[in-house]
């Protein structure tokens, strides 16, 4: 796991790489804005994190030059406490996550951690979640039925973590595998198209977007109404339910495994069926 640091401070960069390499992080410093770019612009990192005052080019300028130029690496924003605007103007532009200074070494850890954990990920202009798979230019939502290639993927990374950790366990997680296989042909469809669609409007789109690439995390209904409505709006939180309702019927039309699951009191996260 890779980490670009963009951080003009040189004391918490500092205490910040140590924390990071005692973690197994691997972890790159950049000080001020335009260097830090041009590390990012390499692709090779997992997650940059990135301060929003810098020298030469403000962390906001940087993520947007980024995801203009389809750098699509996850993002977590250091922004200070007066910088209620830049949070959401950051997550408007591309940011994934955000703490607020001065933060708690063990709050950054768990960010990280959550960010690292996302199986949502983009190829190209498609975002991959379990069997979904959302066009962000057509917006249109399909359906991989069977699901067999992420189960199969899953259970091969599993068997090779459990060889190696115990030689003389090697046979049980193959015969997982195996019978993994065997579900997977059961449930595949035979004589149908292959993706099953469906179009989303722009706000189903942008809800499904932001659970997709968020997909171990709860996500409150606020996040949702700051990302999606921005920050001065009059949206209601029933405005999610709604949407999330007309999405739960898409997802089951489509005939996709997956599920949005609302955690009462909290908000919703992804959830995937059998
Ligand atoms: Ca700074």
């Amino acid at each position: 796991m890779r980490i670009l640091l963009i951080e003009d401070e040189r004391q918490l960069s500092e205490v910040l790489t140590t924390l990071l390499k005692q973690q197994k992080y691997t972890v790159d410093a950049a000080f001020d804005g335009v260097s830090g770019e041009e590390y990012a612009r390499s692709g090779v990192y997992d997650i940059i994190i990135l301060d929003v005052m810098l020298p030469k080019k403000n962390g906001l300028d940087v993520l947007r030059s980024l995801r203009d130029a389809k750098i699509g690496t996850p993002v977590l924003l250091l922004t200070a406490k007066s910088e209620v605007e830049d949070k959401i103007s950051g997550l408007d532009r591309g940011a994934d996550d955000y703490l607020t200074k001065p933060f708690a070494t063990g709050e950054l850890l768990a960010r990280l951690r959550a960010m690292t954990r996302r199986t949502g990920e983009f190829t190209g202009d498609e975002l991959i979640y379990h069997d979904m798979v959302l066009d962000r230019n057509t917006h249109e939502l399909r359906c991989r039925s069977g699901g067999a290639q992420t189960r199969t993927q899953a259970q091969t990374r599993t068997q090779t973590k459990t060889q190696t950790q115990t030689q003389d366990q090697r046979d049980k997680p193959q015969s997982q595998t195996h019978k993994a296989q065997e579900r997977d042909q059961r449930g595949k469809p035979q004589d149908r198209d292959p993706y099953n669609k469906v179009q989303l409007a722009i706000k189903e789109y942008q809800i499904l977007e932001l659970l997709m690439q968020n997909s171990r995390q709860i996500i409150p209904k606020e996040r949702f109404i700051e990302k999606i409505w921005g920050y001065d709006t009059d949206a209601e939180y029933n405005a999610i339910e709604v949407y999330i309702s007309f999405i739960r019927k898409k997802l089951a039309a489509i005939h996709s495994r997956v599920q949005i699951k609302a955690v009462r009191g909290v908000g919703y996260t992804l959830e995937e069926n059998g």
